[in-house]
């Protein structure tokens, strides 16, 4: 019952879409009936299209390839979503929900022989909200006679009515012109620079933490500088580094060799240096410097990693320094200052004396996988009824909040997002990534939970 109103596999399809996928996502919204699928088709090029003329029918793919004008591109269609179960307007309130989460731009289909419904007014609030592009489309105009309904769709305040025919074709290739023109040009940059080539690691930590002296021993001369941006002061280098048998690209070393003497205003620009340096990478490795007690500027520079949703080692540097007592300490002040990165992988190295140097890269690794894991929606929904059946919600007012579903909204970092049925306390919410973490691991990567509540 926890699942009703929903195809795990589509939704599964729809958002996997968006997180993976090198392609901008185009969904296609609106109330059922209006045309969504036949216009789906229609983008598509597939003539030979399952239409039903019933509401409801739930298709087995919502996802597909499209391209126009040499623009490649998905589409995902929402029209067979099941509208019975949660009612049309609590449908069409999903779809564009989804399309929050996973779409570039949205393409609303209205039914210009019906006209602007309340249904459709109110997509349009909720579209709105989004700040994604909307193309308005103004579906069953057939012929000229048509023309005329279109243009009162005005009213709607999306701007100009794209009158279209997607049974025949008629005014389609203008809508696409404006589809890809709402639509990135290149794929979604979530982390700066390209996707794919070598992984780009940030090694940051306060000054004098052992930076440069971490990148010297592991990399020794095999360093090679790929990138400079030249007029800044700071000059930040990217470095490609050989390690473990692959490629990596340290980004942002000139900060590293730098030494940053006490000046005024140094750990402003130290500061604005990490922030840039996270920027451009997918993993973090923060030093700590063990020799001294850990600080605010330590745990700063952990919560910047974390806040900017990068994958994270903590490395525990001057190892050849400890004794007894401070391993003491230490291990107390990792127990009270860095409780809220427990996942994070930990490495204890020694840039002087190369103690450690080959966990690195696994612990690297470690991270950068649980970054990228995905949770298929069923089995993330068998686990959620299970969780929920076990440890409900407290009775709030009389009331309790229930999860209906779930699913994942994308990766690096895992997103996920939960429709619930009332407002979930933050210690719930808590609870729920604890156990998350205790199933599927995400070692090395925050995690991040929204809920939908829906009425
Ligand atoms: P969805 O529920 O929004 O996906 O709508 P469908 O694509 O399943 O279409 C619903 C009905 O409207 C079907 O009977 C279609 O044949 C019909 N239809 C879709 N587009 C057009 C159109 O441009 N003109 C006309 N006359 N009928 C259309
Ligand atoms: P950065 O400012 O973070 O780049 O730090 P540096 O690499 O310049 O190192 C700061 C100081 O710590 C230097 O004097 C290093 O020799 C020293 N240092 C770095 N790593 C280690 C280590 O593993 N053990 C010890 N004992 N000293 C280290």
């Amino acid at each position: 019952a926890a699942q009703e109103g929903f195809e795990a596999e589509e939704v599964e399809g729809v958002l996997g879409a968006a997180g993976h996928g090198p392609l901008p996502v185009l969904a296609v919204v609106g109330r059922p009936n209006v045309g969504k699928s036949t216009l789906v088709n229609r983008i598509i090029g597939r003539r030979e299209a399952v239409v039903e003329d019933r509401p409801g029918v739930t298709r087995d793919r919502v996802t597909y390839e499209a391209e126009w004008a040499g623009r490649r591109f998905k589409v995902v269609d929402t029209g067979g979503w099941e509208q019975d179960v949660l009612g049309i307007d609590a449908s069409v309130a999903a779809q564009a929900e989804f399309a929050i989460e996973a779409a570039d731009a949205v393409v609303l289909v209205v039914d210009a022989t019906v006209g602007a419904t309340d249904t459709d007014e109110a997509v349009v609030k909720l579209l709105r909200r989004t700040g994604k592009p909307v193309v308005l489309c103004a579906n069953k105009v057939d012929g000229p006679s048509g023309e005329a309904d279109s243009a009162m769709l005005w009213s709607l305040g999306l701007g100009e009515p794209h009158p279209v025919s997607a049974l025949h074709g008629r005014g389609t290739g203008d809508l696409l012109d404006e589809v890809l023109k709402a639509l990135p040009e290149a794929p979604p940059q979530t982390f700066g620079g390209t996707v794919g080539g070598p992984r780009r690691v940030a090694l940051i930590g306060r000054p004098n933490v052992g930076k440069s002296s971490l990148l010297n021993k592991i990399a020794g001369e095999e360093r090679v500088v790929v990138d400079a941006l030249a007029g800044t002061t700071r000059d930040p280098v990217d470095e490609l580094v050989e390690l473990g048998g692959k490629t990596w690209k340290f980004v942002d070393t000139a900060g590293i060799r730098r030494r940053v003497h006490l000046a005024e205003g140094a750990d402003y620009y130290a500061s604005l240096r990490t922030a840039a340096a996270l920027e451009k990478a997918e993993v973090a490795v923060v030093l700590i410097d063990v020799s001294e007690p850990i600080s605010v500027q330590d745990t700063r520079i952990i919560t910047m990693a974390v806040d900017a949703g990068r994958a994270l080692v903590i490395a525990y540097n001057k190892w050849d320094t400890m004794d007894e007592e401070r391993r003491y300490y230490l291990e107390r002040e990792i127990e009270t200052d860095l409780v809220q990165v427990q996942w994070a992988p930990r490495v204890n190295v020694s840039a002087r004396t190369g103690r450690h140097m080959e966990k690195l890269v696994p612990a690297i690794e470690t991270a950068l996988a649980g970054w990228e894991t995905r949770v298929p929606t069923g089995r993330l929904n068998a686990f959620l009824g299970e969780l929920v059946a076990a440890h409900p919600h407290p009775i709030r007012g009389g009331k309790q909040p229930r999860i209906l579903f779930g699913t994942q909204a994308g990766t690096r970092p895992p997103r996920f997002v939960l429709f619930a049925s009332g407002f979930l306390e933050a210690g719930y919410r808590r609870f729920i990534e604890r156990r998350l973490r205790e199933e599927f691991g995400f070692e090395g990567t925050p995690i991040h939970l929204s809920v939908r509540v829906r009425e």
